[in-house]
């Protein structure tokens, strides 16, 4: 998607329907930023109740605005935020949906197809005699909401907006990384590259494991979600888990592995009790071999690689933890964190029970 003085184009394919050449109101102060984020917030709207949504953008201004500003600015009521209506919806927008939307960056001006193609729209767009009409009332949500800055980096934690910009590897992630070889390591004695890592959760054809555990996995190897020691500096009084005794950092492990608030006390006994039909041993549950389940096989004593067996284990590893994360984050968003409305040990395995069953 592109932009001109003006104009605001979104390009899918060839001859996609969905293309749209936009005329942005002088109503609206008239910029390429302006173009460029109106671009997106129409994107998002358009995709509502789709599960993903691939934002390719040249506009470093709208992908900073969509997932590193967006809570400084939130937190600061939009106060000194400018294209403040536009930014407000997109925020509101992104609160609201259900897709899991992904930024791409790409470079302006240098060939790329889908990026030519937007801008040629975007200048089709401001070229056209009336004005699109672009809907700014999620924006209206946010300001009555107040700068409730809790909900609002949870809530986009849990629905995963998520950067996909390159960038050299952070510290945080190599630790991360290294952390899971070492786990998988361990329990399986195979030693992989942190190479084999990334690909094995990027493969899509027949893995075991689900879409969102990726997108999940992913963002977890970045450290990415704000949680435990990360929320230090914007939330510190909310660094800790003050559902367990002791009140230990809310880290990821914690969450997935020790945690009263998860379930997954409950969810572990669960596919510990399941894999046991297998008289195979149950591995030691850690963040690691969680992030690195992809790349675990179940070998017979002579080391030969059991695929239906490898697939199960793989399937309840990823999809018992990605639950258990879901529970969190439902009890701690969606119940603000109640302890009298944790869930319960029926509720946990009717969940469980479902998503294993499928
Ligand atoms: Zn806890």
């Amino acid at each position: 998607m592109a932009n001109a003085a003006c104009g605001s184009g979104l390009w899918y394919g060839e001859d996609n329907v969905e293309n749209k050449a936009l005329k942005i109101s002088d109503s609206l102060p008239q910029s390429n930023n302006v173009g460029e984020i109106t671009a997106a917030l129409v994107a998002i709207q358009t995709h509502r109740g789709h599960t993903d949504l691939l934002i390719s953008s040249d506009s470093t201004y709208t992908i900073d605005a969509m997932t590193t500003r967006i809570r400084t600015w939130f937190s600061q009521g939009f106060v000194a935020t400018r294209n403040q209506a536009l930014v407000r919806s997109i925020t509101g927008e992104l609160l609201k949906t259900n897709a899991h939307i992904c930024v791409r960056k790409v470079k302006g001006h240098s060939g790329e197809r889908g990026n030519e193609e937007a801008d040629r729209l975007a200048n089709e767009g401001a070229r056209k005699e009336t004005d699109d009409d672009i809907d700014l009332t999620a924006g209206e949500t946010v300001r009555r909401m107040g700068a409730e800055l809790r909900v609002l980096s949870q809530a986009l934690a849990y629905r995963s907006v998520r950067e996909v910009k390159k960038a050299p590897p952070r510290r945080r992630t190599m630790v991360m990384v290294e952390k899971t070889l070492a786990a998988v390591e361990d329990v399986t004695g195979d030693s992989n590259t942190s190479r084999a890592l990334w690909k094995s959760i990027h493969q899509r054809k027949e893995a075991a494991t689900s879409q969102k555990f990726s997108a999940w996995a992913w963002k977890s190897l970045h450290a990415g979600y704000k949680i435990g020691p990360y929320r230090r500096h914007i939330l510190p009084e909310r660094m800790n888990c003050n559902t367990c005794l002791e009140e230990p950092v809310e880290d990821m492990e914690h969450i997935l592995c020790h945690c009263n608030s998860s379930g997954q006390e409950i969810i572990w006994e669960l596919a510990k009790q399941l894999w046991s039909i297998t008289g195979l041993p149950w591995p030691q549950i850690s963040l690691g071999l969680i992030l690195g389940i992809n790349l675990v096989n179940v070998k017979n004593p002579e080391g030969k690689i059991l695929n239906g067996r490898t697939r199960l284990l793989r399937v309840l590893i990823s999809e018992s933890s990605y639950l258990a994360w879901v529970v969190r984050c439902e009890w701690r968003i969606g119940r603000q964190a109640d302890l009298s409305k944790l869930h319960t040990r029926q509720e946990i395995t009717a969940r469980w029970s479902s998503i294993i069953s499928k």
